[in-house]
């Protein structure tokens, strides 16, 4: 009986909704080494963490012949960590580069494209399911920047999160309300591109 994580494509977030609802401790987070800790002498393969993941990096065997089936479609598996691990909007932060604290935002801002999006630790979705920001701001000029900043204060009144702010030439030109999927990528293009209009 045992869980494993395919973690070519798993964010390896503490946030994993696997360790969430896991009863025996079987995954759990390792503080130190950061990393989702797995212990195969725990697991009951009850299935809660594998349902529980929006991707399907996690899988449980009942036995050793589907162990080993589920471990070589693991090791088969063409996509690589470095794929994933970029920089996305509605996404866990992963790159000190785009992070600045709710109060440092107008410091950020220049004569040109700003956006900042502003999270909440709940709002966090899955990599798979978020959007890379080189997409987002790809149509837009090479000086274009973006921030993430974690809620403090809920200066700009937000009520949904993740929430784009959009900032040009040092003005806030509009807001783009919660969360967007990989699906809705054009719809939140869109909407950025009227408010710059
Ligand atoms: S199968 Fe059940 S016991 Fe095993 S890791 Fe997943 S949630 Fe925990």
């Amino acid at each position: 009986m045992s869980v494993l994580v395919n973690f070519k494509i798993c964010d390896n977030a503490k946030e994993c909704g696997g360790i969430e609802v896991c009863p025996t401790g079987a995954l759990s987070w390792d503080e130190e080494k950061e990393t989702i800790k797995i212990d195969n002498d725990k697991c009951i393969s009850c299935g809660a963490c594998e349902r529980m993941c929006p991707i399907g990096a996690i899988k449980v065997a009942h036995s050793e012949e589907e162990y080993n089936k589920i471990k070589e479609d693991i090791d088969n598996d063409p996509r690589t960590v470095k794929d994933l691990f970029v920089d996305r909007y509605g996404a866990a932060p992963l790159s000190e580069f785009f992070m600045c604290s709710e109060d440092e935002i107008e410091s950020k801002l220049t004569d040109g494209i700003v956006l900042v999006e502003l999270y909440k630790d709940e709002s966090i979705e899955c990599l798979l399911k978020s959007i890379p920001i080189k997409e987002i701001t790809s149509n837009m000029p090479s000086d274009t920047l973006f921030y993430k900043a974690e809620v403090s204060e809920n200066n700009y009144g937000l009520s949904e999160f993740p929430s784009l702010l959009i900032f040009k030439n040092k003005e806030l030109k509009g807001i783009v309300n919660g969360y967007y999927t990989v699906d809705k990528k054009e719809e939140l293009i869109n909407k950025i591109n009227e408010t710059l209009e």
